[in-house]
């Protein structure tokens, strides 16, 4: 292998890579390879191959900088069999053949022996399978129910939270209710029903709710009921379930007074500055993420309860509208005379799920 090019830095000796990667240098290529960086940008991800010039032998196993003494392979030593040292970098700026790079970890005078672009796809290995993995798996939500089995609360709420929009008590609230039934009733969901949800609230701690049980308004697990308190059960099809009421419901109040205050000012009042919603937004995911540690039993009521799970959602033929022909679920139809239509070609009343709660809308 020859060498491609040396590293210009303010490092003449090694010190922790940690330090060294906060500085820059300079990566400058031999005249006869210079032609190979053409297509750099400014701002790109590179991974730097170069030679631990310094250090001729190797160590297959042994004490480590951090961490318990193991096997080269299973380390970022410099003492390696054939000394080869890979780095990301970023790229700051390109002058001829003169490349500025930050978070470089190798000393003045390395030889460079390769760059080549760094490509998320093929360096970086996706433990999250909720995306590339999602569409060649089965069951999308084999990491979510890991993440209840191993009560890992704090994951959970993070991607409660992409659900949500925003991390907030409640919401919270939520994913802890809802990991502790799942857990308790020993179940996992895959969102064909087998397990419901039932909801008397439709606050942000149904969203909490809907992530975690996979049970949501679109695959017929989550059930809503108007009670407006903030309760849920979580039940199996034969209706054993437990109920979680939040009997606490005084706990953000008395715990952080100023969220409250702000969150009456920025909220319920719509008029806080866009420096204290700012501040209310900081404060509730702080309080989001510190309600993940209270004893489960100093926040809710928890009672096992049996209830009465509805029948799968039925599979009907469809029906159309004799006045605008668009396809209406069986069930939906206003018929008269003998002819079907939709509820807005009738103007019928109507039951809408809103931030009220359901509301019926009525025309006459
Ligand atoms: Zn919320
Ligand atoms: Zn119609």
């Amino acid at each position: 292998m020859e060498k491609i090019g040396i590293v210009k830095s303010e490092f003449e000796k090694p010190v922790n890579p940690e330090k060294m990667k906060e500085y820059e240098s300079t990566l400058v290529i031999d005249e006869e390879y210079a032609r190979g960086l053409e297509g750099l940008e400014v701002g790109q991800s590179l991974q730097v191959i170069f030679n631990f010039h310094l250090i001729d032998d190797y160590k297959l196993f042994g004490p480590k900088r951090i961490g318990e003494p193991r096997g080269v392979f299973a380390s970022r030593s410099p003492k390696r069999p054939n000394g080869l040292g890979v780095t990301a970098v970023e790229l700051l700026a390109k002058d001829g053949n003169q490349l500025r790079v930050k978070g470089l970890d190798a000393i003045d005078g390395t030889p460079i022996l390769d760059i080549k672009s760094y490509s998320k796809l093929m360096d970086q290995v996706d433990t999250d399978t909720d995306h590339h993995q999602g569409h060649h798996q089965a069951q999308p939500r084999t990491e979510i129910e890991k993440l209840i089995e191993d009560n890992d609360l704090e994951k959970l709420l993070l991607k409660a939270g992409e659900l949500h929009g925003h991390f907030c008590p409640f919401v919270s609230l939520g994913v802890k209710a809802a990991a502790y039934a799942m857990q308790e009733l020993d179940v996992s969901s895959q969102g064909m029903e087998e397990i419901v949800a039932v909801v008397e609230t439709n606050s942000c701690f149904s969203d909490g709710i809907q992530y975690v049980t996979g049970c949501t308004f679109g695959n017929n697990a989550l059930i809503y009921r108007d009670y407006g308190k903030t309760a849920v059960t979580v039940a199996t099809r034969d209706g054993t379930g437990i109920r979680l009421y939040l009997e606490n419901y005084n706990v953000v109040d008395e715990n952080y007074p100023e969220a409250s205050q702000l969150f009456d000012k920025v909220i319920a009042q719509r008029n806080g500055s866009a420096e204290e919603e700012e501040r209310l937004n900081k404060k509730w995911q702080q309080i989001a993420f510190e309600l993940l540690e209270y004893p489960i039993e100093e926040l809710f009521k928890i009672e096992e309860v049996e209830i009465d799970v509805p029948d799968y959602a039925p599979i009907k033929e469809d029906k159309f509208c004799s006045e605008c022909g668009e396809k209406i679920m069986a069930g939906k139809e206003v018929t008269i005379e003998g002819e079907d239509y939709c509820v807005p070609c009738m103007e019928s009343n109507y039951l809408q799920l809103d931030g009220r709660g359901l509301e019926l809308i009525g025309h006459v």
